[in-house]
């Protein structure tokens, strides 16, 4: 039966969400409070990350929690003031970071990731957006021995385990192969599976550009004017009040917001992240991890983005972009980067769970309501693979995938 749906947010996760279903047939709108992909969809790395089949776990080397406790890497920087809220996520963080829960993770969220390219590229092509995607994967680039010599292990554990595919790649060949790389690397290792987008807040206008071609609704409004009616849902946008049978929550790291009015307290918290770009001379070819920091330059058309790892503490504290700081001395010594594009930082949230997999499924106590949310690292990867597995329900359908993993019940309980 074809149903009306109302998608909140229209962030990747939110615009592939309303894709999958108005290809399915149904009548879809979409409410954000902005245009479509200008949060956190819009900054991030623009990785569509096929090598990612594991998600990362908090750290227990003894040695990298010293250098993230206290500052000293731009891959990680807490808040203590912040730790109170967060504290009890990390501790269920950490218990879901041994390596044997991490491994049952791993195996689970990679149902998702090995889905991730050719979920996007029905899109892409349909979407006549091909010239903003290379297909060509990227890279991770070590300056210490010790850590190019994991590096390489781990990826070949992920090839025998997983089937992701890798070149390791010595200095001289890394030089070659990558000529604007101005520092002598250890060794890399070449993903070549992944594609890199060089305008990720583009994509997902081209996407919702399609949507609305096809008849999608998209309207401004908020979505925590979101009530439950006697046929279903509705919400208030600017061109007046919507119904529909369904609501899907696709609101990325803001989903808690809706869901706390209606009962919901699952135990989201956020990292999050800052980006910058900066001129270059000679640009990169495709995007570079530098492994033992944390820091990834990604070039796109707005010129090279640095983008930092993880900023832990509360959703809205004023922005301390000290880790941008540490980035761009990091990439200062890989490139020869020149003025700034912008004079502020972007600053983004990646919505986070304990368990590292997101809540995509059936509302566990409300009748036509869906999630969508909870990503991560890897939600601009993920939003058509998890889109399509959420369609699947939404239609009774058999899921393509196991949706057990991802069910919101696993987070579900009542408080008075
Ligand atoms: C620095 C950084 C680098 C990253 N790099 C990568 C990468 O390379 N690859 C990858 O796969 N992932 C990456 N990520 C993660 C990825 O960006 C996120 O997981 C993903 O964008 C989440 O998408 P979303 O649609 O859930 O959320 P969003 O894109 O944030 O969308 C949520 C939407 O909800 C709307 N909204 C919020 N509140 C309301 C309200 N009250 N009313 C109406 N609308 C509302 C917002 O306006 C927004 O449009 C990175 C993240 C960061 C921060």
């Amino acid at each position: 039966m074809k149903r009306t749906t109302i998608v909140l947010g229209g962030g990747i996760v939110g615009i592939s969400s309303a894709l999958s279903l108005q290809e399915r047939g149904h009548s879809v709108i979409v409410v954000d409070r902005k245009a479509p992909g200008r949060e956190t969809s819009y900054g991030n790395a623009g990785l569509i990350q096929r090598e990612a089949v594991e998600p990362y776990p908090l750290p227990r080397d003894p040695s990298e929690l010293i250098q993230h406790a206290f500052g000293l890497s731009p891959a990680v920087h807490y808040h203590w003031r912040a730790l109170p809220t967060i504290l009890p996520k990390l501790i269920a963080y950490w218990r879901a970071s041994t390596p044997a829960r991490h491994a049952q993770i791993s195996k689970e969220w990679a149902t998702l990731i090995e889905n991730s390219t050719s979920e996007h590229a029905q899109w892409i092509e349909q979407a006549n957006a091909q010239e903003l995607v290379t297909p060509k994967g990227f890279r991770f680039a070590w300056r210490q021995e010790h850590s190019f010599k994991a590096g390489v292990e781990r990826a070949k554990r992920l090839q025998q385990t997983f089937g992701v595919q890798f070149r390791a790649l010595g200095t001289d060949e890394l030089l070659h192969e990558e000529p604007a790389i101005t520092q002598r690397f250890v060794g890399a290792v070449h993903w070549t599976e992944p594609w890199a987008v060089s305008d990720p807040g583009e994509l997902v206008s081209r996407y919702a550009a399609l949507f609305a071609q096809r008849g999608g609704l998209i309207v401004q409004g908020d979505a925590l004017s979101l009530q439950q009616t006697t046929n279903g849902w509705s919400v208030m946008t600017q061109d007046g009040l919507h119904e529909a049978s369904d609501a899907i929550v696709a609101l990325g790291p803001w989903a808690d917001d809706a869901l706390r009015p209606l009962g919901y307290h699952f135990p989201l918290f956020v990292k999050r992240g800052y980006h910058k770009h900066y001129q270059v001379e000679r640009q990169l070819s495709m995007p570079l991890l530098c492994a033992d920091d944390g820091v990834m330059l990604a070039p796109m058309r707005a010129g090279l983005r640095i983008t930092t790892g993880a900023e832990l503490t509360l959703r809205d504290a004023p922005a301390t972009p000290v880790q941008l700081k540490m980035a761009e001395r990091v990439a200062a010594r890989a490139l020869k980067i020149g003025k700034p594009v912008e004079d502020t930082a972007w600053l983004g949230a990646r919505p986070c769970t304990p368990d590292m997999k997101p809540i995509i499924g059936a509302a566990p106590r409300h009748r036509g309501l869906w999630f969508n949310f909870g990503h991560a690292h890897q939600g601009f990867t993920l939003g058509p693979a998890s889109a399509r597995l959420l369609a699947d329900m939404f239609d009774g359908k058999t899921p393509y995938i196991n949706p057990a993993p991802f069910t919101a019940k696993r987070f579900d309980e009542v408080k008075q």
